[in-house]
């Protein structure tokens, strides 16, 4: 089974979604474990501060190295991979989520970064591995965890109730969709194509493979 910790200074925002949906199922059918830790649990003061100024100036606050050193000294495992949200990362990729889902009994912490990030010295020497979800810079590493996070989960097999997409995924390697409709047939004038109502499978696959969009 696969394990992730994640550490934030918001564990209430990621634990919302954590808790909805697909992998609040997930984590019930026992296919998956997610912990959310408070990395104020680990600050070494009675305020439970986490962060400084900078040295040498500038804006904001930095995430320190203390709180982040003593949180992995507790969590961290023989097999444990520790993952940093970054925006200067590598770009977080569907085969790179693929690989995560199929490692066996993997555990995972993923670090959440806020204000300024984090104090170069836990890039340099406490984490395995950096991923940016885009060339754009968020305020916090919550919703980029909680990407890694889903994305990983749908493709461990069991946790979608229609296993059908990941055959084709399988398959395909890395498909995503091709267009889908429901009903009704005809919504202000817009139509479904006819093909998908024909009932000629060999058709609708054929039209179907033609509009795959990959990654
Ligand atoms: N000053 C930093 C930005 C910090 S943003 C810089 O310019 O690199 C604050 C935190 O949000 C980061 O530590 C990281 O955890 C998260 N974050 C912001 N944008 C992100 C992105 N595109 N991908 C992954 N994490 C991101």
């Amino acid at each position: 089974m696969i394990k992730f910790d994640i550490v934030t200074i918001f564990p209430e925002v990621v634990s919302t979604y954590t808790g909805s949906s697909i992998l609040k199922r997930a984590q019930e059918k026992g296919l998956v474990e997610i912990e959310v830790h408070n990395l104020r649990d680990w600050a070494l003061d009675k305020h439970r501060v986490v962060d400084d100024t900078p040295y040498g100036g500038g804006p904001g606050m930095i995430i320190k190295v203390e709180p982040v050193f003593n949180c992995l000294k507790d969590l961290k495992k023989d097999n444990s991979l520790v993952i940093l949200t970054s925006p200067k990362g590598e770009r977080l990729v569907q085969s790179k989520l693929k690989e995560l889902s199929e490692k066996q009994n993997a555990h995972y912490i993923i670090l959440c970064g806020h204000y300024e990030g984090f104090d170069q010295r836990i890039h340099d020497y406490l984490v395995d591995y950096e991923f940016s979800i885009g060339d754009y810079v968020l305020s916090g590493g919550e919703l980029p965890a909680l990407v890694l996070v889903d994305g990983v989960i749908r493709l461990i097999p069991g946790v979608l109730g229609n296993e059908d997409s990941l055959i084709l995924e399988t398959f395909t390697e890395g498909v995503v969709d091709y267009p889908q409709y429901t009903k009704p047939q005809q919504f202000n004038n817009w139509k479904v194509p006819d093909v998908l109502l024909s009932g000629d499978h060999q058709k609708i696959d054929k039209w179907r493979e033609e509009r795959l969009f990959k990654v």
